[in-house]
């Protein structure tokens, strides 16, 4: 294989469980395992949350929750990003519940639905007043199981806009609760309100997703974790060719980068097409024969090219780690974020299909 990823389904369900002791037993959750599972593998990985005892998880869009209906997949699913009216068929027929996100539509929702409140991101969600979505709720013909919202600035704690959030949500919630309309779930919270604590945003479910697969963004400011989860992803390519070159020499495209002097270098099997951000180029770093080697002049798309001088042992046909541990040092999708100056959620999405997964313990 030129490249691929190892994902530890262990690891995956161990986060699950790390979730569930921050969070305890009066609060549910409903794993996020949208964009196929942020790149892990959707139908995989739910099974295992389901084996583990998820009650819920979360998708973006209908043709997500379908493929984890017809994989066999049973617990409850959210389906969280909107639908379109042709979707209307599918949510029904594969017992998907919707998200509602604008009071017009309250009256085509037929089953249980939850409704999502635009409490100040400014994304999807109704920016309604507490009473017209009690009237409209009321005059529906659906059951509003769930009420939501989601945060636009949880992690940065110098910011007031959650807690303006919490109270804007939390004034409709009470309308509802006062009308009769109490919904069974209430939930606002993704990773960052489980992992540092923000204990009055969690309701009774929350919505991890990054978490899930190992990962809590830093706090502002930097806040202790109540969460300990680990990386449950590892991304390697195939060593193509290792070669010496001497002092001077250029190395790929555009000849950004030039030998100081003589060293050993390897082209990896895995390039921008692969997903390696073009970003790391001359930047990035990859694990060779467990020690970090510098990635050496422009990503290409199929190949990149590393200082290998420090791991002379390196030979055509083995693995360097993209990303993820070898031994005692280890690369993950945080560190190559704040080089490739993007965030680990888009580093983990851009992991191409082309890159075979493969799943381990
Ligand atoms: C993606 C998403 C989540 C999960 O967010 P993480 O930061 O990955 O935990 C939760 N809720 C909504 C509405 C989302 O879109």
């Amino acid at each position: 294989m030129r490249s691929w990823v190892e994902v530890s389904l262990g690891t995956i369900r161990a986060n699950y469980r790390a979730v569930k002791s921050v969070v305890g037993q009066a609060v549910e959750i409903m794993p996020v395992v949208k964009a196929d599972a942020y790149r892990h593998g959707a139908v995989e990985v739910s099974r295992a949350l389901e084996a583990e005892g998820a009650p819920w998880l979360a998708v973006s869009n209908v043709e997500e929750g379908v493929a984890l209906r017809q994989a066999g997949i049973r617990t409850r699913i959210l389906v969280m990003a909107d639908f379109l009216p042709a979707d209307r068929e599918a949510l029904s027929e594969f017992s998907l519940t919707p998200v509602i996100h604008s009071l017009s539509d309250v009256p085509q929702a037929l089953g249980a639905y939850h409704l999502k409140i635009d409490s100040g991101m400014g994304r999807l969600g109704t920016r309604a007043p507490a009473h017209e979505v009690v009237e409209s709720v009321a005059a529906g013909p659906g059951q509003l199981e769930g009420l939501m919202t989601h945060f636009a600035s949880a992690a940065n704690y110098t910011s007031p806009q959650t807690a303006q959030q919490i109270e804007r949500f939390e004034g409709v919630l009470a309308a509802l609760r006062r009308a009769g309309l109490a919904p069974r779930y209430v939930h606002s919270s993704a990773t960052i309100p489980v992992a540092y604590g923000r204990r009055e945003a969690w309701g009774n479910l929350v919505r991890p997703g990054h978490a899930i697969y190992g990962y809590v963004s830093p706090s502002r400011p930097a806040l202790p974790a109540l969460l300990a989860v680990k990386p449950a992803l590892t991304w390697k390519a195939a060593v193509l060719a290792v070669k010496e070159i001497e002092e001077g020499a250029l190395i790929g495209y555009g000849g950004i980068h030039r030998a100081e002097k003589a060293m050993r270098i390897a082209v990896l099997a895995a390039g921008y097409a692969d997903g390696i951000p073009h970003r790391l180029s001359n930047k990035g770093s990859a694990i060779a024969k467990g020690q970090i080697v510098p990635m050496i002049g422009a990503v290409s798309m199929d190949l990149t090219t590393i200082d290998v001088t420090s791991a002379p042992e390196l030979r055509p046909g083995d693995a360097v780690t993209l990303l993820g541990q070898e031994g005692s040092v280890r690369i993950d999708a945080q560190q190559i974020a704040r080089i490739a100056g993007t965030i680990s959620y888009s580093v983990l999405c851009g992991i191409h299909a082309r890159v075979k997964r493969v799943f381990v313990d």
